[in-house]
C-alpha cells in the first residue's frame, strides 16, 4: 500500500507536471500546483477494549485557490501520507473539472474499521474530528466519506466539531448558523443536514456522463459493428440498448452504477466484489444481485443459488477474468491500479469509465490509450458525488432543503456542462479525455 500511495502520487504529480509544460507555465506554477498548502499528520488517542490505543491520521490541504479545501476522509490500515496526498491533489483536479467553487484536500486514519465495535468506531470518528476541528470549517476545508466511511460517521464527526467548535450546541444562535457549522461536513445523514441525493450521486453521475460522451462519439467507428451502427442518426437510446458494460466492485459506486445504467437500458452483464464476479451474458438485475449479495455475502455464484436463481446461464468468474471479458464498457469501482501492466492486453472494452479513483497505472493507460480505447479518467467520471457534496453544502450554506429530484436535476446539468467542456478541449487539440481533463482544471485554477 505504501508503494501504491507513491506511484498514484508520482502519477499524479506525472500528469500535472506534463500538462504544465503543454500550457507553457512557470516553475513557480508549477510547484504551486504540486505542493500541498498544509499536511496535517497527527496522533490520536482512543480507548478501545478497556486500553488506550494510538491512531495516526492525516488531513493534507492541498490548494483552496478555487474554494474551501474538499475531500473524503478514508479508514484504511494501509493508509499512508503519500496516498493521502495524491488524493488530496486528485481532489484540488476534480473540483476544478467539475466547475465547483471547492480545492482539493483529503483525509486518512490508519485503521481497520472491520476489526473495531461500533463503540469504538464512534470514539475514534469524533477522536478525528476533535484533531481537526482547529482546521477545517464551512469556509475552509469541508471533509466527506470516503472508503469505510459513511454518512453515520459524518454525522458523529458533525455533532462532535460543533461541541468543540462551540463548546455546546446550546451557544449555537439559531437554525441559520447550525445549518452553517453542518456545511463543514458533506454526506451527512439527511436529518443532520445532509442532501437527498448524495448515496446514489457518484453512481448516477458516471451513468450521465457516459451517455453525454456517446452523444459525442462516433459510436459505430469506435464498436467497429457497422450493422448495429449503420445509421448514425439513430437516437441515443438505440445505441445504448445494444451497449454491454462490466463492473467491477458493487459498493456504493459500482451498484448505483450498474442499478441506474441498467434503468438507462445499458444491458449490465457482469458484476464483481472482493469475493468473485459473476457474468450473464443476456444481462443481469442489479437490485436481486445485490438481494443475493445481502444473503450470501457476494455476488460470485449468484444466479445459481438462492431465491435469485431465476436468470439462466449466470456464471460465475474471477475478478480477472471480468476485466477481460468482451464488453463494450468496462467499469472499474472498486479501487486503484487493479489494470495494470500484467492484465492490460487482456482488455477488449472500448469505453474504460474510471468510476474508482486511478483504477489504471500509468502504463495501462498509455497501452489502452495508443490502442484507441477510450478512457473517461477519473476526475470527470466519478465527480458525481463531490458535486452533489457541493450541492449539499450549499443548501446547508443556503438554510434550503431541495427535493431529490432537484438535486438529480442540477447534477445532471453539471455533469453535461464538464462533458461538454472536456470534449470540446479535447477535440480541438486532438488530445485525450484525460489530458483536456487536466488542462481545464489547471487552466481554471491559474486563471483564479
Ligand atoms: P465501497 O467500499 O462501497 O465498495 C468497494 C467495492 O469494491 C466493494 O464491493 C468491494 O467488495 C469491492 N472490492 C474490494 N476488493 C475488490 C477486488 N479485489 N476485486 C473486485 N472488487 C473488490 O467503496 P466505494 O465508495 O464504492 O468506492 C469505490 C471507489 O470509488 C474507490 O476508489 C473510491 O475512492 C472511489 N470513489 C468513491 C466515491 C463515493 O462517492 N463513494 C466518489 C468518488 C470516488
Amino acid at each position: 500500500m505504501e508503494n501504491s500511495g507513491k506511484k498514484m502520487l508520482e502519477s499524479a504529480q506525472g500528469i500535472i507536471k506534463k500538462t504544465a509544460k503543454n500550457l507553457h507555465l512557470t516553475k513557480d506554477i508549477v510547484n504551486r500546483l504540486i505542493k500541498p498548502n498544509y499536511i496535517h499528520e497527527f496522533e490520536f488517542t482512543v480507548k478501545a477494549k478497556g486500553r488506550p490505543v494510538i491512531y495516526k491520521g492525516f488531513r493534507i490541504q492541498h490548494n483552496n485557490t478555487l474554494g474551501p479545501y474538499k475531500g473524503g476522509i478514508r479508514f484504511h490500515p494501509g493508509v499512508t501520507k503519500e496516498e493521502v496526498q495524491a488524493l488530496a491533489t486528485l481532489m484540488t483536479i476534480k473540483c476544478a473539472v467539475a466547475g465547483i467553487p471547492f480545492g482539493g484536500g483529503k483525509g486518512g486514519v490508519v485503521v481497520d474499521p472491520k476489526k473495531l465495535t461500533e463503540s469504538e468506531l464512534e470514539f475514534l470518528s469524533r477522536a478525528y474530528a476533535r484533531s481537526i476541528a482547529p482546521f477545517i470549517g464551512p469556509n475552509v476545508d469541508v471533509p466527506a466519506p470516503d472508503v469505510n466511511t459513511n454518512p453515520k460517521i459524518m454525522g458523529w464527526m458533525v455533532d462532535e466539531y460543533i461541541k468543540n467548535v462551540k463548546c455546546q450546541m446550546s451557544n449555537v444562535k439559531n437554525k441559520n448558523e447550525l445549518n452553517e457549522l453542518r456545511g463543514t461536513f458533506t454526506g451527512k445523514p439527511v436529518e443532520k443536514g445532509g442532501t437527498l441525493g448524495r448515496t446514489e450521486a457518484t453512481g448516477r453521475g458516471g451513468v450521465i456522463i457516459l451517455k453525454a460522451l456517446l452523444k459525442k462519439i462516433n459510436v459505430g467507428a469506435i464498436f467497429k459493428s457497422p450493422e448495429k451502427w449503420a445509421n448514425q442518426d439513430s437516437p441515443l437510446q438505440k445505441k445504448i440498448g445494444g451497449l454491454t458494460i462490466a463492473v467491477q466492485g458493487f459498493g456504493n459506486v459500482g451498484y448505483y452504477f450498474a442499478k441506474i445504467a441498467s434503468e438507462e437500458g445499458f444491458k449490465v452483464v457482469a458484476v464483481s466484489d472482493s469475493h468473485g464476479a459473476v457474468y450473464v451474458k443476456g444481462g443481469l438485475s442489479p437490485e436481486k444481485t445485490l438481494q443475493c449479495k445481502k444473503e450470501n455475502g457476494t455476488v460470485a455464484g449468484c444466479y445459481c443459488k438462492g431465491s435469485v436463481c431465476d436468470l439462466r446461464y449466470g456464471k460465475e468468474i474471477t475478478n480477472e477474468e471480468l476485466l477481460g471479458l468482451p464488453v463494450d464498457v468496462l467499469v472499474p469501482s472498486a479501487f486503484e491500479n487493479v489494470i495494470n501492466g500484467e492484465n492490460m492486453r487482456k482488455i477488449k472494452a472500448k469505453i474504460i469509465v474510471e468510476m474508482a479513483n486511478g483504477p489504471l497505472t500509468d502504463e495501462a493507460y498509455e497501452f489502452l490509450s495508443k490502442k484507441g480505447v477510450i478512457v473517461v479518467p477519473d476526475v470527470l467520471a466519478n465527480s458525481g458525488g463531490v458535486t452533489v457534496s457541493y450541492l449539499e453544502w450549499f443548501q446547508n450554506m443556503k438554510n434550503e432543503k431541495w427535493s431529490e429530484e432537484k438535486v438529480n436535476q442540477r447534477l445532471k446539468k453539471m455533469m453535461e456542462k464538464a462533458v461538454e467542456v472536456i470534449w470540446t478541449k479535447s477535440e480541438a487539440k486532438r488530445i485525450p479525455l484525460k489530458q483536456a481533463a487536466f488542462e481545464v482544471a489547471i487552466e481554471r485554477i491559474v486563471k483564479k
